[in-house]
């Protein structure tokens, strides 16, 4: 008996890493996660080593099953090592396993909008041949062929992303045309982030058999029109319980040279998209309030209303890593309520 597995692993590829993936015929029957094999790649191919001395590992974080191949098939989410078997520099999944242990009492989750874009090979999928669409108003949520394009690959991603079992909570016609979100979570920082990343790469592998790209370009059109970002919604036990513990991660996020220290890791090309407009607050000018979606990050009516819930950080893009995202904000936040 055999079956494939499908190894995807984050490479580095700069500003923005790319994901990369190869299948391993594995003989014997289907088991856990701790019976599969570590194997290995060409570094210098990509970006992760010299060709003097190319080897990097592949090992196993997470697996699911693959809902394209189907049967006993599987997906495997990699992270990347040495032949010392240390993480490699391009891995910041081994930083976030770190902080996630250290504040794991109090329980963070997040739930992340993942907003992308439909590329028909070098403009938007709806975007005509010469010139532009009808400006921004209808398409968000839309429905009908002169508002909405690229839904039946978007049916198919979701369909994939369940039977992988990854915890999405919802999808929705983005802003601009050929423009769409995904949801993934509420979840813990590694489960939220390795299922985010498989997510993205069933995008990608879904939209490849309709002959259609997929991008996390922040701002895949110049102009007046809105950029892919991927609010991070994210929680503590203690904001789940109350409004005081809210208020205090709203307000250790703007602290000294924290909104910075954030912002410049939230993915390439944030100041394109932070800019003021377009539902954004300026990437230099940290804001929170109700309701804002012209704050860096919103407190949801509801959570105001009922006097606890989560926050929604609306600054990182679309191409941020959420190993990074999720370690920043359980390091600020969580760090301020321990106090
Ligand atoms: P928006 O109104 O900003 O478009 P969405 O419905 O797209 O909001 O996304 C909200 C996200 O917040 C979802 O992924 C949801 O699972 C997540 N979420 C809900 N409650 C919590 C919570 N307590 N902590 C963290 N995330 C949460
Ligand atoms: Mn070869
Ligand atoms: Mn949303
Ligand atoms: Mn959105
Ligand atoms: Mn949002």
């Amino acid at each position: 008996m055999a079956f494939k597995a499908e190894y995807i692993w984050i490479d580095g590829t700069e500003p923005t890493a790319k994901l990369r993936s190869k299948t391993k015929i594995i003989t014997g029957a289907p088991a856990g996660l701790d019976s599969l094999p570590i194997w290995g790649f060409d570094g210098s191919s990509t970006n992760q080593a010299e060709g003097h001395s190319s080897d990097c590992v592949l090992k196993p974080v997470f697996s699911c099953p693959d809902p394209i191949r189907g049967g006993d098939d599987i997906l495997v989410l990699c992270e990347v090592l040495d032949t010392d078997m240390a993480p490699h520099p391009s891995n910041t999944r081994a930083a976030l396993v770190e902080v996630a242990e250290r504040f794991a009492t109090q329980e963070p989750i997040f739930g992340i909008e993942q907003e992308y874009t439909f590329f028909d090979g070098t403009r938007p999928l709806g975007f005509p041949e010469n010139g532009f669409p009808a400006p921004q108003g209808g398409y968000y949520c839309g429905v009908g062929a002169d508002e909405i394009f690229g839904r039946e690959i978007v049916e198919a991603h979701l369909d994939n992303c369940l039977k992988a079992g990854l915890g999405l909570s919802g999808i929705n016609a983005e802003v601009m045309p050929g423009q769409w979100e995904f949801q993934v979570g509420p979840l813990a920082p590694l489960e939220v982030s390795d299922q985010l990343w498989v997510a993205r790469w069933l995008l990608y592998r879904t939209a490849e058999d309709f002959g259609v790209s997929a991008t996390l370009d922040p701002k895949p059109v110049k102009g007046d029109w809105n950029g892919a970002g991927a609010h991070t919604n994210f929680s503590t036990k203690a904001m789940r319980e109350g409004y005081d513990a809210i208020i205090t991660a709203c307000e250790a996020l703007g602290e000294g040279s924290k909104p910075l220290d954030h912002v410049k890791n939230y993915g390439a090309g944030i100041d394109d998209r932070l800019t003021g407009l377009h539902e954004t607050a300026p990437w230099n000018e940290y804001s929170y309030g109700v309701s804002n979606r012209g704050a860096s990050v919103r407190i949801p009516w509801q959570v105001e209303k009922d006097r606890k819930g989560y926050i929604e950080d609306r600054r990182p893009n679309a191409n941020v890593d959420p190993y990074v995202v999720t370690r920043l904000l359980v390091d600020t936040c969580c760090t301020a309520l321990e106090k």
